[in-house]
C-alpha cells in the first residue's frame, strides 16, 4: 500500500519530493504564494482534472434553479408539451443528480494527490533536514517547535493550498456562473445584484465575526479550566494528605461556575447576532423578491425566473462573505510557509560535499593548540588545548564540572569544529575530512543511553543491517548482557518500552555499549553515566566498557575510579586546557592537580 501510493505521488523530473520541494524554497525565497504553486509542479493537472470534476459534481446547484423556473414558466404559460418536458427535465436533473457521486469521488482522488503529494513532501524535507542541520542548531532550538513545524505548521499549508485553489475556485465558479446566467437574462437584476451584494456580504461577515470573537474567548476560559483540572488532579496526594478535598472543590467550583456564566451570556450574544445575521439575510432576499416580482409584474422577467434569482441571489452573497472568512486561514497558511522556510532555508548545515573519503581510520588523534568558542558564548571554552592521542589507546579525560571534557568528544565526534588551532586524524585535518565517511568508524555511548521503543534486538542493532546471530550474541556477551536477555520471557525480543523506561539504569547502558560494540568502531566516545550503581550493576558495565575500549582509540569523560584506573593515560582538562597527563600511577604519585581531585572526592 505504502509503496503503490508512493508510486503515485511522485515528483517533476523524477527527482525525490524532499530535494524538489527544498529546491523551491530556494528559488522562490520569501515569496509565499510563489512558493505554494511551485510545490504543485507536476501536479497542476491532477488540479484540471479536480476542476473538471468540481464542475459536473457541482453543476445540479446551477442548474436546478434554471429548470425550476422554466417549469414555472411553462406551467404559467399553459405549455401544450409540459408533461413531456416534465419529464425530460426531470429524467436529466435525476441523471445529473446520480452523476455527483462518481465525480464527487473522482474531484476528491485527484485533489487529494495532490495536495497528499504537497504535505508529504514537506514533511520529508523537514525532517531530511533535521537530519542534516548542525547539533548546535538543534541544541538552540527547541523540539517541540520543530515538531509542531513538521505536523501543524505542513497541515496549515495543505489547508492554504485547498482553500487558495479549490475554494476561490468553488466561489468563483458560482458566482461566475449565477452572474453569467442572470446577465444575458437581464441587466436590470445584475445591477441590483452588483449593488446589494457586498452590503449583505459585508453586514453578515461582520455579525459572524462579532460572534467568532466571542466564541474564541469562551474557548480560552475553556483552556484556562482544563489546566485547572490538570493542576488539581496532579496536586490530589497532596492535597489529601493535608486534608484540604473541602477546599479544593470550592475552588474548582468557583471556576465551574465562571465559566458556566460566560458560556451563558455566550449563547445570547450568539442567538442575538445570529438572528440579526439571519433577518439581514432574510431581508435582502425579500428585497430581491419584491424586486424581481415587481419586475415580472412589469413584464420585464418572465414569473419563474423569480426563483430563480431568488437562489443565485442567496448563492451569490453566501459565496461573497465565504471569501470573507477565507482571510484568515490565508494569513496563517502563509505565515506557516515562512516557519517551514526558517527550517528548509537555515544553511547552520554540516557541509560534506567534496571532502576527503575516509577510507580506514587507525584512531591516532592530535589536538594541536585547539580553542573553541560556543557561537554566542563570550568566552573560549578551550584554551589553546595541545592533546596527543596514540591509536588503540585509551584516554580518561577527567577534570572540573565545565573544564570543558564534553566539548572534547564534540570535537572528536565532529560535531562541533575548531575555532582555532587543528585537531587531527591520523595525521589529516578534521576540517578536510567527510565527517560523514568518518563515523562509520565511530561509536558513541552518551551519558543518559537513548534507547528507542523497540525490541532489546533493535535497540542493539540500530543502523546495521546483516549482522548474524553469532556476532549478535558475541556482542550481547562482550556487554554482559547474556543472563538479562535469557532471564526474559521473549528474549531478544522484549520490548524496551519508550525511551528503554522498562530496562534499569544499568542495563539500559549495557544496551548502549552492546550498540557500540556491534559496529565494531576504530574509535569510542564515552561519557560515563554519573548516577551510582549498586556494586553488582557496577561491575557488569566496568567489564562491558573494557570490552568495548580494547584495541580501539577511547575518549572517556570519566567518573568512576575502576575506569579511570583502568585507562591507559589519564588527562586533566582545567578551563579548556591541558593541565597534567600520564597514567594513574603516575599522577598518584606527581601530588598535583589529579591528585587533590581524587582527595576531594574521598
Ligand atoms: P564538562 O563536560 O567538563 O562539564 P562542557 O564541555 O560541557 O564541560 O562545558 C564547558 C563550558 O561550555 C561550560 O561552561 C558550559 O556552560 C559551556 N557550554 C557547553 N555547551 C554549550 C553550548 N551549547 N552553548 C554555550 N555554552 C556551552
Amino acid at each position: 500500500m505504502h509503496a503503490s501510493f508512493e508510486e503515485k505521488i511522485k515528483s517533476p523530473r523524477g527527482i525525490s519530493p524532499e530535494i524538489w520541494f527544498t529546491e523551491c524554497y530556494q528559488r522562490h525565497r520569501g515569496h509565499p504564494l510563489l512558493i505554494l504553486a511551485s510545490l504543485y509542479k507536476g501536479y497542476y493537472h491532477k488540479f484540471l482534472l479536480a476542476v473538471f470534476f468540481f464542475f459536473i459534481k457541482h453543476s445540479p446547484v446551477w442548474i436546478l434553479p434554471i429548470v425550476t423556473a422554466s417549469i414555472i414558466n411553462d406551467v404559467v404559460s399553459g405549455d401544450e408539451n409540459l408533461v413531456r418536458h416534465l419529464m425530460v427535465s426531470g429524467c436529466l436533473m435525476v441523471a445529473l443528480l446520480l452523476l455527483n457521486i462518481p465525480t464527487n469521488y473522482a474531484y476528491t482522488a485527484f485533489k487529494s494527490q495532490a495536495t497528499r503529494y504537497a504535505e508529504t513532501g514537506l514533511r520529508k524535507a523537514l525532517i531530511r533536514k533535521l537530519q542534516e542541520l548542525s547539533i548546535s542548531y538543534h541544541i538552540d532550538t527547541q523540539s517541540g517547535r520543530l515538531q509542531s513545524k513538521i505536523m501543524r505548521d505542513v497541515e496549515a499549508v495543505e489547508t492554504l493550498s485547498t482553500q487558495m485553489f479549490l475554494s476561490i475556485l468553488n466561489i468563483a465558479l458560482n458566482i461566475g456562473v449565477a452572474l453569467v446566467v442572470t446577465v444575458q437574462k437581464s441587466m436590470v437584476v445584475f445591477f441590483f445584484f452588483l449593488v446589494t451584494t457586498p452590503i449583505a456580504a459585508g453586514t453578515m461577515w461582520f455579525f459572524r465575526n462579532v460572534m467568532k470573537k466571542r466564541n474564541s474567548e469562551f474557548r480560552k476560559e475553556m483552556e484556562e479550566t482544563s489546566a485547572r483540572v490538570m493542576e488539581m488532579v496532579e496536586m490530589i496526594p497532596v492535597t489529601r494528605a493535608h486534608a484540604l478535598e473541602d477546599e479544593e472543590v470550592e475552588k474548582m467550583s468557583g471556576q465551574l461556575f465562571a465559566v458556566a456564566e460566560k458560556g451563558y451570556k455566550l449563547d445570547l450574544v450568539q442567538t442575538l447576532f445570529g438572528s440579526v445575521g439571519w433577518v439581514i439575510f432574510q431581508i435582502f432576499q425579500v428585497l430581491c423578491l419584491c424586486f424581481t416580482g415587481y419586475l415580472a409584474y412589469r413584464k420585464y422577467i418572465a414569473a419563474g425566473d423569480i426563483t430563480l434569482y431568488q437562489s443565485y441571489f442567496a448563492t451569490i452573497v453566501n459565496q461573497v462573505s465565504a471569501i470573507i472568512s477565507l482571510v484568515p486561514t490565508i494569513a496563517k497558511g502563509v505565515e506557516s510557509v515562512h516557519s517551514i522556510g526558517e527550517v528548509l532555508l537555515s544553511d547552520d548545515v554540516e557541509r560534506n560535499e567534496g571532502k576527503l573519503q575516509v577510507e580506514d581510520v587507525r584512531g591516532g588523534f592530535s589536538f594541536d593548540c585547539v580553542h573553541f568558542r560556543y557561537h554566542d558564548a563570550e568566552q573560549d571554552v578551550l584554551n589553546g588545548l595541545d592533546l596527543e592521542v596514540r591509536p588503540g589507546e585509551t584516554i580518561a579525560l577527567v577534570g572540573e564540572s565545565g573544564a570543558g571534557k564534553s566539548t572534547i568528544l564534540n570535537l572528536v565526534v565532529g560535531f562541533y569544529r575548531a575555532t582555532a588551532g587543528k585537531v587531527l586524524l591520523d595525521g589529516q585535518d578534521m576540517n578536510d575530512l567527510d565527517l560523514r565517511s568518518y563515523r562509520r568508524f565511530l561509536a558513541v555511548v552518551p551519558q543518559t543511553s537513548i534507547l528507542f521503543s523497540g525490541s532489546i534486538r533493535d535497540n542493539i542493532i540500530y543502523g546495521q543491517e546483516h549482522v548474524s546471530d553469532e556476532k549478535l550474541w558475541q556482542v550481547i556477551d562482550a556487554a554482559n548482557l547474556r543472563e538479562l536477555i535469557e532471564s526474559m520471557p521473549q528474549g531478544l525480543d522484549t520490548q524496551v518500552g519508550e525511551h528503554g523506561g522498562k530496562l534499569s539504569g544499568g542495563q539500559r547502558q549495557r544496551v548502549s555499549i552492546a550498540r557500540a560494540l556491534i559496529r565494531d568502531p576504530r574509535v569510542i566516545v564515552l561519557d560515563e553515566a554519573t548516577s551510582a550503581l549498586d556494586s553488582v550493576s557496577e561491575k557488569l558495565i566496568q567489564e562491558a566498557i573494557e570490552n568495548l575500549c580494547r584495541g580501539r582509540t577511547t575518549f572517556i569523560v570519566a567518573h568512576r575510579l575502576s575506569t579511570i584506573r583502568n585507562a591507559d593515560r589519564i588527562a586533566v582538562i582545567s578551563e579548556g586546557a591541558l593541565e597534567e597527563i600520564g597514567t594513574y600511577k603516575e599522577l598518584m604519585e606527581m601530588k598535583g592537580a589529579f591528585y587533590h581531585l581524587k582527595m576531594l572526592q574521598s
